[in-house]
């Protein structure tokens, strides 16, 4: 991607280096504003979980640890006590440049669209943390990978994740790593648009099995938005030969069908909630194909 020199966005939030506060476990609950997802796999007492995350399958069965929990922070103790408050490398100084400048880029395409049927794009904060950090969604961690909460209307990411990206999970190259956090924003844009909390209000009439099938189409739509995001980016001849092969790589390594094979060496449909590898690139390319936001209707029309 030819992003060296443009500008960068100045909604963004470094917290490098910094220790999260522990004890804050509990607040996202407090403050409710979480996407809480129930899951086959939790227990009764938390059933009320959070999640909105572009990885959410990869940490849950690497670690064994359910991220939802860790999101929600129930009754947890706080990882970041005793962790390292290490300086950023240069390398990821230079990470964090392209993250302000795919930031901008994507503030400069929604600001668009929403113009375009005469709203103003309410911009959200990409904040950069180190190991763990406190979101209006409660306490993370960085094995939850990069996240959007709706309550703060923050995207949350540790730069290390696109070392993971690339060595655990195959998937190299800047407009692999552009294409995750284009896919954290069309989040932001699903808050905005009321498909996020109509699947909050929702969620507690739904069935574990139906909740992942909702879950699927919202991350589906925000691969489609990330697909937008990809065409507007050609469009200001930001892409680099193999830039959208790149991206839809990573869809495909994402997928949850090839993340729980690659795992645990089978997958289980029932469980999928991000959508399947064949899923993931389809929708992405139907948004880079048609740059329309129509094209994204996951909800009315098959998946
Ligand atoms: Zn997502």
């Amino acid at each position: 991607m030819k992003w060296r020199g443009r500008e960068r966005s100045s909604n963004i939030e470094d917290r490098r280096g910094q220790r999260a506060g522990g004890g804050l476990g509990g607040m996202g609950m407090g403050r409710g504003g979480g996407i809480r997802i129930p899951t086959g796999r939790t227990t009764g007492g938390a059933g009320g979980l959070i999640a909105i995350l572009v990885v959410l399958g990869i940490i849950w069965v690497a670690t064994g640890q359910n991220p939802l929990e860790m999101l929600a922070g129930g009754g947890q103790t706080s990882p970041a006590s005793g962790s390292s408050t290490q300086l950023p490398s240069e390398g990821q100084d230079e990470l964090a440049d392209f993250v302000g400048v795919v930031i901008k880029e994507t503030e400069n395409l929604w600001t668009e669209e929403f113009a375009a049927i005469g709203e103003d794009y309410p911009e959200p904060t990409v904040v950069l943390f180190t190991d763990s950090v406190n979101s209006g969604c409660g306490l993370a961690d960085a094995r939850t990978g990069p996240f959007y909460c709706p309550a703060d209307q923050k995207v949350y990411i540790d730069l290390s994740f696109y070392d993971q990206l690339h060595r655990e999970f195959g998937a190299p190259g800047d407009f692999a790593q552009a294409y995750v956090l284009a896919h954290e924003i069309g989040h932001h844009i699903q808050n905005l648009t009321g498909v996020l909390p109509e699947f909050n209000r929702r969620r507690a009439s739904l069935t574990p099995g139906q909740a992942n099938a909702y879950s699927v189409r919202i991350e589906l739509q925000a691969d489609c938005y990330a697909g937008i995001w990809a065409n507007y980016a050609g469009q200001e001849n930001l892409l680099d030969q193999g830039d959208a092969e790149e991206a839809i790589n990573a869809a495909n390594q994402i997928g949850d069908d090839t993340l729980q094979k690659r795992m645990q060496g089978f997958a289980v449909p029932k469980t999928f909630n991000h959508g399947t590898s064949a899923q993931r690139r389809e929708w992405f390319s139907r948004g880079f194909e048609t740059g329309d936001v129509d094209a994204c209707d996951t909800f009315s029309r098959d998946v």
